[in-house]
């Protein structure tokens, strides 16, 4: 049985969005509307806009 050596090969250096920290996501507080204004405990998740969700930073 021949031993097979296994190549580890780094990955690509992309760059991370400082934004989103290469997760494509952010979190965005969740404020519930009407008339007292007020920020809930819940947070969502929505897209990135600085990298459009790639998680990549992009310049
Ligand atoms: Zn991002």
């Amino acid at each position: 049985m021949p031993t097979k050596k296994r190549t580890v090969r780094p990955a690509p250096a992309a760059k991370k969005c400082g934004t989103c920290k290469g997760s494509g996501e952010i979190f965005i507080p969740v404020r519930v509307g009407g008339r007292k204004q007020r920020t809930t405990d819940d947070q969502q998740t929505g897209l990135c806009l600085a990298c459009l969700g790639s998680g990549e930073a992009t310049d």
